[in-house]
């Protein structure tokens, strides 16, 4: 992965594993992260650098000049060359290293403060790359009914209607994967690993649901979809 890569694919880890918001995109080059009709951060895909407008009302311009200190030059600079309109103040962010981005994470939570609620760890059954198994919709332990209310999202997020698939796990003969071992199953034994939990990289991208929705993109997926659709399939970003 290049950088702007790796930016893209924190950016959506930081935005799902730390919020509830519906993700809005234009179809072109931008993304909305939404809750209701608020937006809480807009970013532009540029082709040498993502863009994130956060926009600070009052209430975050005061408590920003509060931890003031915790920003290097860089933010200073667009902080105070924003201009101000009725609405608040508009910051646009050219980001292009993780460092820039660790900042812009820490203006986000001034602008929002963090709203997912993790899933309880109690019960929970994972595969060897971290996955959720016990909340995936193919898990043999998973209801009838909690199915239903996951497929209706998973129609969304995925595009695809069958979710006949019935699996027991990562580790039992049965797993889907288990002719065609998928990208963290391939790699941990090159690297002498059991699994995926004992690497120094993990959580790394292949052991994600690492495709194209595991970046900045400009589709439109809701809350839901993101919480029953991409979460149980993305190590760690459920629990605290
Ligand atoms: S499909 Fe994957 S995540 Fe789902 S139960 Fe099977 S191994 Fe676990
Ligand atoms: S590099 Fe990634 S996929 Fe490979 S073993 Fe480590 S965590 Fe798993």
């Amino acid at each position: 992965m290049n950088t702007l890569d790796k930016i893209s694919h924190e950016t959506m880890v930081f935005m799902r594993g730390k919020y509830k918001l519906d993700e809005i995109g234009d179809g072109k080059d931008e993304l909305k992260f939404k809750q209701g009709s608020k937006t809480i951060l807009t970013i532009y895909i540029r082709e040498d650098r993502f863009t994130f407008l956060i926009i600070y009302g009052k209430k975050e311009r005061e408590c920003y000049e509060l931890q003031k200190e915790n920003f290097s030059q860089y933010i200073y600079d667009y902080y105070d060359n924003a201009k101000t309109y009725h609405d608040g103040k508009w910051m646009f962010i050219d980001v292009t290293t993780m460092e820039q981005l660790e900042e812009v994470k820490k203006l986000i939570q001034i602008k929002k403060r963090p709203n997912r609620k993790p899933f309880p760890k109690e019960g929970a059954i994972y595969s060897q790359c971290g996955q959720r198994c016990d909340l995936c919709v193919h898990y043999v332990g998973t209801t009838e009914e909690q199915r239903a209310m996951m497929i209706e999202h998973l129609d969304k997020m995925w595009g695809n209607s069958d979710w006949s698939m019935r699996c027991e796990g990562c580790y039992s003969m049965n797993c889907y994967c288990k002719d065609d071992p998928c990208n963290a199953k391939g790699c941990a034994p090159t690297k002498g690993l059991k699994e995926c939990k004992e690497c120094v990289e993990f959580p790394c991208i292949r052991a994600t649901s690492a495709d194209y929705r595991s970046m900045i993109h400009t589709e439109v997926h809701y809350a839901d979809e993101i919480t029953w659709g991409m979460l149980p399939y993305v190590p760690w970003q459920y629990e605290l």
